[in-house]
């Protein structure tokens, strides 16, 4: 959600500022802009609506500025996910002040905006032009500026008397020396190398310049200068960091070939499920976790555990719970983060909190592992991004390794969670004997053979592209399931109207009668989900009574399940597994689906509209 970038140095700034906003622009935005110093004076060039809606903003921003400001070393630049006032170039970041003096790029959101709109107004005189939380910001760096302090003085003033969350860049007109930047609450990362400093929201906009970055913390303010960088905490002292080294390539955060990095991201997945799983086996093929101390000691000192997150992740946690309350027999519940931190959880020192979380910087999931921390709760997260905001919070931090994941609708960030769930689960049960070795041995066999099979559904991929041509136009698509297929289901479907755009559900299909059912005609689809042995008798129940009502049904089954075309009008197969690994399989299809009906609408894929990537915003 939102990029920043800021550059100051030897190099092209407005070079190196807009290739890194293109970097950023897979976090979701409507608008762009960049401020620079040119000769000391500041520039701004911005964009919001534009004619060709196809075209990426950033690259027509560029196009916009064109050859102008060659000779700038400073700059800062922002892609903006609206959060108060429409998208529009006048509310597109950078911000400047009233007297052209300051100019800032913001990510966050100001939550007391209104009562310093009117501070400014009452006591200086200053009107806001924009309707953005974020101009008070520039205002007030410039007030304070003008009564004689310096930018990091006037920084910590501003800042003071802020309320919410913010990642700040700043620039002067007139001071070519440095670039000030403030984290609290929104992710910002800065890194020094011989070409100069920089700041960015995220790691993938100074991959091409190096590897070793720092995190800002809350409350922490950096000085970015040509030939150096240093890192204050609010009393002006000196912070000495460890820097986070990346192993992500370059080339992972490009489409390598593929139409949209969506379908690299699903066909990275064999790779990426063997490498979360083939970090943690051990020669002899036991589980070693790295990053996780629970021991048994600290197991028994468990009551409960809550597995806290959002979205795609949310339903990822949906799984883990079928797997650890099996596994483990500890009782697990499932929230969704926004929930989870408002409503007085019962959480205590006896509980463990999991975070899951791709980015490990959503926002509602950072609250809510804090509440639970206040709470006495031991955190465990679960997360891609090395030294992310929740990595660095967590008593236990179990990564992920899907590698930088840059379409909007997660792919192999959801089933390298799973992958990491599984491990965990069986972790925990092996741990309590409440399973056997013989059984954990037999579950790691079947997760191992997971990549191969991954594959082999994905040498299939052209049948579900001719199953897209058929569906595409529907309005209305259901997914049903029972057990760990119902979790599956709501991914799935997830999926399919975060991209595609179209009205989508999902059920528990024996909930189907108690309400849903009503819903069901010939214009209907369904996705029958019936990989669970034990279940999928039942849920062929649902089909017939769903296709009773003229619905079209699609089951996805275990190959061994001809049975399903007699009742279906199309079968999905999934390759043999044991039921528990089933989710791992029937995944692909749901996201190859979701995948080439948005294709088949001419859909956005990477970037669809009104979502971010990474919501660090409540
Ligand atoms: N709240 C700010 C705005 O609406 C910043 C949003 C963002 O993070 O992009 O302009």
């Amino acid at each position: 959600m939102c990029g920043i970038v800021g550059y100051i140095g030897k190099d092209n700034a407005k070079k190196v500022v807009i290739d890194g906003l293109a970097k950023l622009e897979y976090r979701g935005y409507d608008s762009a802009g960049i401020a620079l110093l040119d000769r000391g004076n500041l520039e701004i060039e911005k964009i919001a609506e534009t004619e060709d809606k196809k075209k990426s903003k950033i690259l027509q921003l560029d196009e916009m500025v064109g050859d102008k400001y060659k000779d700038a070393k400073v700059a800062i630049g922002h892609t903006r996910w609206a959060t108060h006032g429409a998208p529009s170039v006048l509310n597109a970041h950078p911000h400047i002040s009233n007297d052209g003096k300051v100019a800032v790029v913001h990510n966050g959101i100001v939550e007391n905006y209104a009562e310093l709109r009117e501070k400014l107004l009452e006591k200086y005189n200053i009107h806001c032009k924009s309707e953005t939380d974020t101009e008070v910001i520039a205002q007030l760096l410039s007030v304070f500026c003008a009564g004689g302090m310096n930018p990091a003085e006037a920084m910590l003033e501003a800042t003071s008397m802020m309320k919410g969350a913010y990642a700040i860049a700043a620039i002067y007109e007139g001071d070519e020396t440095e670039i000030v930047g403030y984290r609290k609450d929104a992710p910002m990362i800065v890194c020094h190398t011989d070409e100069g400093s920089f700041i960015a929201s995220d790691m993938t906009a100074v991959l091409k310049y190096t590897k070793d970055v720092y995190f800002l913390e809350d409350d922490e303010m950096v000085i970015c200068r040509a030939d150096s960088m240093d890192i204050f905490d609010r009393n002006m002292n000196k912070v000495q960091k460890k820097a986070f080294h990346v192993d992500w390539s370059i080339e992972a955060a490009e489409k390598g070939g593929y139409d949209h990095f969506m379908l690299k991201e699903i066909h990275d997945q064999p790779t990426v499920l063997g490498d979360t799983l083939s970090r943690r086996l051990t020669s002899d093929g036991s589980i070693k976790l790295d990053g996780i101390k629970l021991s048994l000691e600290d197991l028994n000192n468990i009551d409960k555990i809550y597995i806290v997150a959002c979205g795609t992740a949310y339903h990822a946690g949906l799984i883990g719970k079928h797997l650890i309350e099996k596994w483990a027999k500890i009782p697990v519940e499932v929230d969704v983060a926004s929930e989870f931190r408002y409503r007085d959880p019962l959480v205590d020192d006896r509980t463990l909190f999991v975070a899951v979380t791709q980015s490990g910087e959503t926002l509602d999931t950072l609250m809510a592992l804090r509440e639970a921390k206040s709470k006495g709760a031991r955190v465990l997260s679960i997360v891609n991004v090395v030294g992310s905001s929740i990595a660095r919070e967590s008593d236990d931090v179990f990564y992920t390794w899907a590698g930088p994941e840059i379409a909007v609708a997660s792919t192999k960030g959801y089933t390298t969670q799973l992958m990491c769930l599984y491990l965990i689960a069986l972790h925990m049960g092996l741990l309590k004997g409440t399973i056997t070795d013989e059984y954990a041995k037999g579950i790691i066999g079947e997760l191992k053979a997971v990549p191969e099979k991954v594959e082999r559904l994905l040498e299939k991929e052209r049948d579900i592209a001719e199953l897209a041509k058929e569906i595409y136009k529907k309005e209305l698509i259901f997914y049903i399931g029972r057990g760990l297929d119902a979790s599956v289901a709501l991914e799935g479907s997830l999926k399919l109207k975060e991209i595609s755009y179209i009205n989508s559900f999902a059920i528990a299909a024996g909930e189907l009668k108690h309400g849903t059912i009503a819903l069901m005609d010939k214009d209907t689809i369904v996705f029958a989900l019936a990989t669970q042995d034990e279940l999928a008798e039942k849920t062929l129940s649902n089909i017939v009574e769903v296709a009773a009502r003229g619905a079209y049904v699609v089951a996805i089954t275990k190959e061994k399940n001809e049975f399903f075309k007699k009742e279906s009008d199309r079968v999905l197969f999934i390759p043999e597994c044991f039921d528990e690994v089933s989710p791992l399989l029937s995944i692909i299809q749901l996201q190859l689906i979701a995948y080439f009906v948005a294709k088949e609408k001419g859909e956005n894929i990477d970037m669809p509209r009104n979502l971010a990537k990474s919501v660090t915003v409540e």
